[in-house]
């Protein structure tokens, strides 16, 4: 099978999993684990941020710094589809007792002037703005990206307003490599940036939080209240220092192999169109031939996984799952399914 479906589902390549065998470990309740410490010394550093903090998944480091930065009654500012307010089970709510401003952005991005507009005044009857929240890239806009002269407006609005700016970053390292940016260009803008290692760069589990140093204290806490305190994590850990030395200038693979399988569904007259192709993630609103869940089936027929995300798209994930030869079977394939449809 070839599975477009996430960059979830790649599984650990042999270097990676030696390098978790080899991994010196120690329990990181007491801040006693090597590898845990190294992986979030050597982000932090990357990023050029004071601290960070090794969480299980990427949904546990955005809700703990949205617990860290908000009060119960707030409101947080994202993007109608962000993860933080679609995917993450209410979690604005549930563990904060927050609630959303949710905007309409243009492919999942926000801009300056929307925040602006959103925050509420300083009145008893308005819930208090207190956090701003943006994803990069945007899971749901197509692996859209950010500029950073946006960001850097948004965060002179959240300046102005006393408001925090927390980064959704799950493939922030696709953003980067994408758009030739350097880590610490998004240290310098956010408050905090959480980060996934289980996504495009391979690592089973794992995210890391950045932020200052207070910020990171109070987030050890938090992670710890919600069953997130881990002990011998370093095996996993060690996955992730292996991603930041293997996995991320490959990431442009992805970002090349998602445009061609993009055109060849195009050329083919199999989507009626795409969202541009920024990243590694392919939104295609698919011909009236087909329904987003037949044309799935169809193509698992032939072997070829892929999700429906609306009564008109589906999505291709492009990950380190996917070689060369699978891009051009199923190239192959539409071209394919194409032939079959016009005879
Ligand atoms: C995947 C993802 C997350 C976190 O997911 P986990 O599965 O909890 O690690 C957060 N934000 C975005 C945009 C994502 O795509």
């Amino acid at each position: 099978m070839i599975d477009f479906r996430s960059d979830t589902f790649t599984l650990p390549t042999s270097g990676m999993l030696e390098a978790m065998m080899r991994a010196p470990v120690g329990d990181d309740v007491f801040g006693e684990d090597p590898s845990v410490n190294k992986l979030e010394e050597r982000m932090a550093a990357l990023f050029g941020m004071e601290a960070a903090l090794y969480c299980p998944t990427g949904t546990m480091s955005n809700q703990i710094a949205i617990k860290a930065h908000t009060q119960p009654g707030d409101e947080v500012i994202c993007d109608q589809n962000a993860h933080v307010f679609v995917y993450e089970g209410g979690g604005i709510a549930f563990n904060s007792g927050a609630q959303a401003r949710t905007l309409p952005g243009d492919l999942g991005r926000i801009n300056a002037q929307q925040v602006l507009e959103a925050i509420n005044p300083d009145d008893v009857h308005r819930a208090r703005t207190s956090l701003v929240c943006l994803e990069n890239t945007s899971n749901r806009g197509g692996g859209s990206c950010y500029e950073l002269e946006e960001i850097r407006k948004i965060r002179e609005v959240c300046d102005a307003h006393g408001l925090i700016l927390h980064l959704d970053g799950a493939r922030l390292f696709n953003a980067i490599v994408a758009q030739k940016h350097q880590p610490s260009q998004y240290g310098e803008l956010f408050h905090s940036i959480s980060v996934c290692l289980n996504k495009g760069l391979g690592c089973p589990i794992g995210s890391v939080l950045l932020g200052t140093k207070s910020f990171i204290t109070k987030a050890r806490r938090i992670r710890k209240v919600l069953g997130g305190g881990m002990r011998q994590a370093g095996y996993m850990a060690a996955a992730g220092l292996y991603a930041l030395d293997h996995h991320i200038d490959r990431l442009a693979d992805d970002h090349r192999n998602a445009g061609i399988v993009a055109e060849a569904m195009l050329q083919n007259g199999l989507a009626e169109s795409v969202l541009p192709v920024s990243t590694n993630i392919v939104i295609a609103k698919v011909s009236n031939r087909y329904t987003p869940a037949q044309f799935t089936e169809v193509l698992k027929q032939k072997g070829i996984l892929c999700l429906p995300v609306s009564s008109t798209q589906i999505r291709l994930v492009f990950h380190l799952g996917i070689t060369e030869e699978m891009v051009n079977i199923t190239v192959d394939t539409m071209r394919n399914l194409s032939k079959a449809g016009s005879s």
